[in-house]
């Protein structure tokens, strides 16, 4: 018993150091608290302790596979929270995700988009999606190029269906800030020329879902409206 308490504790600790860490950020640039939301990243980590942030007002939850999140979903039901789905998609998942996840923060090309949109529609839904870009071109992240971003977020945008509501990255894996922060700046660039192009579905394209426990200033500093994090909230991983 002491040990959960522990835990949890842990939890609620780490989770208003983040905050402070968010609030601190928004206001060194200039924004407007509470412009960046926090997404909790709960890929490994049990319902209960994800329980134990939502009771300390965590209101967004990432899950990264659709087999966790058809897992923990039912633990989750009924609570006051948003959940999206932040890691890929493949075809034969998107029953299961769009029955647990409001928004798919990892649609990464054309063919997921349009299997998205069918089986949504189908369901008499508008789902929220975000376009995932891989800023950094790391043959191991998912993401499209970023050179052709914005011609598949014009062509996502009039996906029926689906309503395209911005853009995330996955930072550089650098421990040069100066590097992560380029790729930020390139997402926000990339989402300010879909959204001005005033091409149909892109005037609510405005989300920025970038930065993590490891360099969320560097994503706030360059616009970030999302930030997803994990570590710094629930510990490390197992490996
Ligand atoms: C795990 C994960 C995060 C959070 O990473 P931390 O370094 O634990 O904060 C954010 N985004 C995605 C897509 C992830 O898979």
């Amino acid at each position: 018993m002491s040990e959960d308490h522990d835990r949890a504790d842990g939890i609620v600790a780490r989770l208003g150091r983040v905050r402070t860490r968010i609030a601190d950020a928004e206001r060194d640039a200039g924004r407007e608290p509470g412009s960046a939301r926090l997404l909790l990243a709960t890929k490994t980590v049990p319902a209960a302790h994800v329980r134990v942030a939502i009771a300390a007002g965590a209101n967004l939850i990432g899950e990264n596979r659709v087999q966790e999140l058809v897992a923990k979903g039912p633990e989750l039901a009924g609570l006051p929270i948003e959940i999206h789905l932040i890691g890929h998609l493949q075809g034969n998942k998107v029953n299961p995700a769009l029955r647990w996840a409001g928004c798919v923060e990892s649609v990464d090309s054309p063919e997921i988009a349009a299997r998205l949109g069918e089986r949504s529609a189908d369901a008499g839904q508008v789902l929220d999606v975000l376009l995932q870009v891989n800023v950094s071109g790391e043959p191991t992240k998912y993401g499209v190029a970023p050179d052709a971003a914005a011609d598949v977020a014009a062509a996502v945008a009039q996906v029926a269906g689906l309503r395209l509501r911005g853009f995330m990255t996955i930072g550089a894996n650098s421990a040069d800030a100066g590097v992560v922060r380029a790729g930020y700046a390139r997402l926000r660039e990339l989402r300010d020329g879909v959204v001005g192009s005033g091409l149909a579905g892109t005037s609510d394209a405005s989300e920025l879902s970038m930065g993590m426990s490891g360099d969320l200033e560097l994503a706030i500093a360059e616009g970030a409206t999302i930030v997803r994090v994990g570590t710094a909230v629930f510990g490390a991983r197992p490996a």
